[in-house]
């Protein structure tokens, strides 16, 4: 796999403290933080703390441990959030890579969309 990560995006600045964020959940490797543009009542990104661009740069290269911990965190924030379909509405999650998934910052983050219905899943 040869991802080449940039350093200098935006993510990686929230990663090093150099711009503030609103921190959701903060573990061993992964951050979340509340979208600066939410689209939904709730919109939180997770980002690994390593440096993986893509999803499946991040399946394919991360540690056990990273991965356990970012799917745990996860799972903690919906259940914190209230939106697990067992005990709220719902929620969807998204991740873009590349051009096609019209990724804007080249860190892997997955986006955590709930509070409303949230519609079919592609619109074009
Ligand atoms: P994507 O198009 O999947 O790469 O999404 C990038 C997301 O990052 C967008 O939803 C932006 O609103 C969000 N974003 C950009 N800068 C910040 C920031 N400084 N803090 C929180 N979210 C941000």
């Amino acid at each position: 796999m040869s991802y080449t990560y940039d350093d200098q995006n935006i993510f990686a600045k929230i990663l090093r403290g150099e711009i503030p964020n609103g921190t959701v959940k903060e573990t061993e490797h992964t951050l979340a933080f509340n979208d600066i543009q939410p689209q939904a009542p709730h919109h939180v990104l997770v980002i690994p703390k390593g440096a993986y661009v893509t999803a499946d740069h991040f399946a394919a290269s991360a540690s056990d441990a990273e991965i356990a911990d970012f799917w745990r965190c996860f799972g903690t924030i919906c259940g914190e959030l209230g939106v697990t379909p067992d005990q709220g509405d719902g929620y969807r999650i998204i991740s873009n890579a590349g051009q096609n998934g019209v990724q804007d910052v080249p860190h892997f983050h997955l986006h955590i969309l709930a509070g409303r219905p949230l519609g079919r899943m592609l619109n074009s």
